[in-house]
């Protein structure tokens, strides 16, 4: 009887191993059921072995195989290999690809009524109502008809009975429409066709390839990234397509240009969905009728049949790197899944990551750059505001050759963004007081105070409490007070300084969900707003017409803390909220207001000398082995007191091993040092670029033996360091 070898969505070290019974057809990569201790798992069949491997075994029977096509070779590989690669157990990785494993049960169905066009015995006031209503509406649930007649639900089952209606039941997960490759698409400049024809040629000789679009923002990455998904739509019928996107530019507005340009929705999947538009989405994937997928980091990892084209939209974005669970970066892993899988991969970005452009210059990616903004659109003039020598007034933020800008901006009639990344009304509340800086419980995690809610929020834990009247400390009564600027306040200086502006703020308080979003859009868009104040939502996949001044009022904010990272970072996201400006026809500029102008990060923002700007970072990394250079992993130990952590903690770096040029730095608190209630410590490794850390992690952590509440996670490449 042959054998076959099942991997389960668990964090278990190893397959199992059980019997294929007579007439169970088990095809390898087969979804199935078997017993698994108490109860039956799903489970996916890694390999199917020969007989011989189950002689003298007793084994236990595989239960039931699912309808739906095997997960590909190329998938199961690449299960394994992440797995190895992130020093996860790879049943931990499979969890992940079985997120949404529902999708694997029949299609779910519903219960739609019909009007017949029979009059019912009896006309009550209700029944007439809910005639209107199905109407009006057409076949719906009887929820939904009971709740637009305003009538309960019982009176559809009365109608059905009379057979004034008439019940029918329907799928409700449909099968996404096909894309067209063959719809026009914008006409292209010279540059962009050239780009366009690299890519178009590569994805039509199939294998691997890596390239990356190199192009200031507004240039068109996404109109030539889309003459590459045209041509993987019509060279293979079958083929399937990825887009990856930070979660934040996940928008509607993005969501419409696809379904513009190939005439049908893409297959959404990202953390806002519904339960049953992610298992429509899983479903549609695994079968191979999802053509083209756009979504966030975890659309990765979904089974797909026939992968061909992967694009990274915004590839040096910090959200691509995971941080809970099995940490993973999805650039990196999108380049290997690719790989396995011979198909293309396509990095997009204004900025791309130092990592990125390395990789570029070594040959291993094919760079294709667009130096131009097309038509008459222009990049916007950046100045830097050096705050030292014309400070705001105290306890304001703008200054004043930002707010001179602001108000010529208002008399033309044109628009402002102003871009602070901190949600609320000031990021510290202290006490006047006893001098207390209020804090979660706990951690070192200050509270910012909103004051649309009236509450201190934690943006780490989320730990929330109304504003109290008194100290929690010394007990004062109304001494409380916000330090530092957020969103909110510097909405509040606006509206004093320019009493006639409309103003709004942008951020995930006031934007929560699509709807709320598109109404800041869409006011924004037909010229209601003046005065947009917004967090880094704002910062992507954005095109305001007539907005023409971009005011950055804390550039050094992301500066601060002993990043090495910190730099690339603020570069990448403050040109990324500077190229929103003038994107028409009309000019745009960007004032940044800064206490250390001559940082290089500023500078190469204010002379749009990136590549000066990486030459600076790629010099410094070198010099230290940082990555991309050299390699680091990160071992981050939690539990839940400081004392009992950084005991362990030496217990922990004695078991290191040695290892050729690797060195091991710690343990120090982690970037965030109590999450949850547990306090966490963080051991860096660095090794030469041509040491496998993954395997030396895995010896390290495998000689291990913690304490119960004690956790221990490795995150390899983490993204701060
Ligand atoms: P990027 O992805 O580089 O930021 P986009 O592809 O979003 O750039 O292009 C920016 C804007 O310019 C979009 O509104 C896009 O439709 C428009 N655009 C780009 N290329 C062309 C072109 N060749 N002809 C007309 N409009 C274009």
């Amino acid at each position: 009887m042959p054998v076959a070898r099942i991997l389960f969505p668990l964090p278990l070290p190893e397959p199992f191993d059980y019997a294929i019974p007579e007439g169970l057809a088990v095809p390898e990569g087969a979804y199935v059921t078997a017993p698994l201790g108490k109860y039956e798992r799903l489970g996916i069949v890694l390999e199917i072995l020969p007989d011989s491997a189950g002689e003298g075994r007793k084994l236990k029977d595989v239960v039931h195989v699912y309808d739906a096509p095997p997960m590909s070779r190329s998938m199961r590989d690449f299960i394994l290999w992440a797995a190895k690669y992130t020093v996860s157990h790879p049943g931990h990785v499979l969890g992940m690809v079985l997120r949404a494993r529902a999708g694997l049960g029949p299609s779910p169905t519903e219960t739609v009524y019909h009007l017949t066009g029979q009059e019912p015995s009896r006309l009550t006031e209700a029944r007439s109502r809910l005639l209107a209503a199905a109407e009006e509406l057409g076949p719906q649930t009887a929820t939904a008809l009971a709740a637009a007649a305003e009538v309960s639900s019982g009176v559809v089952k009365g109608l059905a009975e009379t057979g004034a209606l008439r019940a029918e039941v329907v799928e409700t997960d449909l099968p996404y429409a096909e894309p067209s490759p063959d719809l026009p698409g914008a006409v292209l400049t010279v540059e962009q066709a050239e780009a366009a024809e690299e890519l178009t040629a590569a994805v039509a000789s199939g294998g691997f390839h890596t390239f990356l679009i190199d192009g200031v923002t507004g240039s068109g990455k996404t109109e030539v990234y889309f003459e590459a998904i045209a041509e993987a739509l019509r060279r293979d019928p079958e083929a399937q397509i990825l887009v990856l996107l930070p979660e934040i530019a996940l928008t509607q507005a993005i969501l419409s240009r696809f379904e513009a340009r190939f005439g049908a929705a893409p297959a959404p999947w990202h953390s806002g969905l519904s339960d049953k538009d992610r298992r429509r989405t899983w479903r549609e994937v695994v079968h191979g009728r999802a053509r083209i997928v756009i979504g966030a980091r975890s659309a990765l990892f979904l089974p797909y049949r026939r992968l061909k084209l992967i694009i990274i939209d915004e590839e040096h974005d910090g959200s691509y790197k995971q941080e809970d669970g099995v940490t993973y970066h999805a650039r990196d892993m999108a380049v290997m899944r690719a790989k396995l899988e011979e198909a293309v991969v396509v990095l997009a970005s204004a900025t791309p990551a130092l990592e990125t452009m390395v990789n570029a210059e070594l040959g291993r990616y094919t760079r294709l750059q667009l130096a131009a903004r097309p038509g008459a659109s222009r990049l916007p003039d950046v100045e830097l505001v050096d705050l030292r020598r014309a400070p705001p007034e105290r306890n304001h933020w703008l200054s004043p050759h930002l707010i001179q800008a602001m108000q010529e901006t208002l008399e033309a009639g044109e628009q402002t963004l102003l871009f602070l990344n901190r949600r609320g009304y000031a990021p510290l509340v202290i006490c006047k007081s006893c001098g207390e800086r209020l804090k979660t419980p706990g951690t070192e995690n200050w509270l910012t105070e909103h004051r649309y809610t009236g509450r201190l929020v934690c943006h780490v834990t989320g730990y929330s409490i109304p504003k109290p009247k008194t100290c929690p400390h010394c007990g004062a009564a109304d001494s409380l007070m916000g330090v530092g600027p957020g969103v909110e306040r510097v909405a509040e200086e606006v509206r004093v300084l320019m009493p006639e502006a409309r103003i709004e703020i942008f951020s995930s308080d006031t934007a929560q969900g699509g709807e709320a979003t598109r109404g800041i859009v869409d006011r924004m868009e037909q010229g209601e707003i003046d005065v947009l104040i917004g967090t880094q939502i704002v910062a992507k996949g954005h095109n305001f017409p007539n907005l023409t001044l971009v005011g950055v009022v804390d550039a050094d904010s992301g500066m601060k803390g002993g990043d090495l990272r910190a730099g690339e970072r603020t570069y990448q996201l403050l040109s990324q909220v500077a190229g929103r400006a003038g994107r028409a026809e009309r000019p745009g500029r960007a004032l940044v207001q800064t206490y250390a102008p001559d940082n290089p990060a500023m500078l190469a923002l204010a002379d749009n000398n990136r590549d000066g700007f990486l030459q600076i970072e790629r010099d410094v990394r070198a010099e230290l082995g940082l990555p991309p250079f050299g390699r680091l992993a990160a071992m981050i130990l939690s539990a839940p007191s400081a004392e009992m952590v950084d005991q362990v903690a030496q217990d922990v770096i004695s078991q290191a091993p040695n290892g050729e040029g690797i060195e091991v730095f710690g343990p120090a608190p982690a970037p965030i040092t109590v999450l949850r209630g547990r306090h966490r410590r963080r051991f860096l490794v660095k090794a030469p670029r041509n040491v496998d850390l993954s395997a030396y992690m895995a010896v390290w952590t495998a000689r291990l033996k913690l304490p119960n509440p004690v956790r221990m996670s490795v995150d390899i490449d983490p993204y701060s360091f």
